[in-house]
């Protein structure tokens, strides 16, 4: 098997390949994971969270926490291996002028826990999220 990304199902954009383990560990109901490989679908409009290559697919509705980038997310996790909410972060970066994802590990508590693999829709770590968060306001 070759490492090809496989478009969504239903909304037919390119999403991000994910481990199975990511998948197995956030879904609801019970999943054929087999050799599946699957994809985190990355369109805010799409109500597809994951689909697989064997045609598998599991709803944003159908897995335990809140894609923070669909839709209606709410609560709106940006760290979901310690809880830390979109606007906590947000609040620390302007409240302390804080410039790296250093300075908000220091002074929030994102990325205290670090599971990133069994709790983030990404089942990676959430850094990339918080440099785009400090990018955001530096704008
Ligand atoms: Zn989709």
């Amino acid at each position: 098997m070759q490492n090809e990304i496989i478009s969504c199902a239903v909304c037919k954009k390119t999403g991000e390949l994910v481990s199975t383990i990511t998948v197995k560990s956030l879904s609801i109901k019970p999943i054929k994971v087999d050799n599946a490989k699957f994809f985190l679908c990355l369109n805010p409009e799409c109500d597809v969270a994951y689909y697989s290559d064997s045609a598998e697919l599991v709803l944003k509705d159908e897995i335990k926490v809140p894609i923070w980038f669909k839709t209606n997310a709410h609560p709106e996790y940006i760290c979901y291996c310690s809880k830390v909410e979109k606007q906590e972060i947000l609040d620390a970066i302007n409240n302390m002028n804080l410039k790296t994802v250093g300075d908000v590990v220091k002074n929030t508590n994102a990325m205290k826990i670090s599971d990133c693999i069994h709790n983030s829709p990404t089942g990676k770590c959430c850094s990339r999220q918080i440099k785009e968060l400090i990018e955001l306001i530096k704008k």
